[in-house]
């Protein structure tokens, strides 16, 4: 590879964007490699998220005999290909709502309770013991 410096990344191919519009592919030459497109609709995108990562990925069409490198974020199931740690970036965690559907029964909660079944005493007893002890080492200490 030449070490010329290039004020942009060359096409590598075209996707079709969600917006509409069909968007150019280009790559970053940098750790991560990751796509960024340009498309009327949007202008510049250059978010790399793994999934917009995977998704271009897997739907553009590359040019014929442009570099293409896998993004380090892209995981391609199937593939054995050892890739080198991927360090995720701010997984995107959606915040997951609980179903409405269950009702609050009275009573219900009441099956939660732990009843002991050992003989009380005996359980403030032993706390009893510990405590003393505790404080036996305490005042020798
Ligand atoms: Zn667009």
């Amino acid at each position: 590879m030449s070490g010329k410096r290039q004020p942009q990344n060359p096409v590598i191919g075209h996707w079709q964007c969600p917006e509409g519009s069909k968007a150019e592919v280009r790559q970053a030459a940098k750790r991560g490699r990751h796509f960024y497109t340009s498309c009327d609709c949007c202008g510049v995108n250059m978010g790399a998220g793994a999934a917009r990562q995977t998704k271009i990925w897997r739907e553009a069409e590359f040019l014929q005999g442009a570099d293409v490198f896998k993004p380090s974020n892209v995981s391609d199931e199937g593939q054995g290909e050892a890739l080198p740690a991927v360090q995720s970036e701010a997984a995107a965690s959606e915040p997951q709502s609980e179903p409405v559907g269950e009702r609050w029964r009275p009573g219900e909660e009441e099956e939660h309770q732990e009843e002991p079944e050992e003989n009380p005493a005996a359980t403030w007893i032993a706390l009893g013991v510990g405590v003393a002890a505790l404080a036996v080492g305490v005042l020798n200490g």
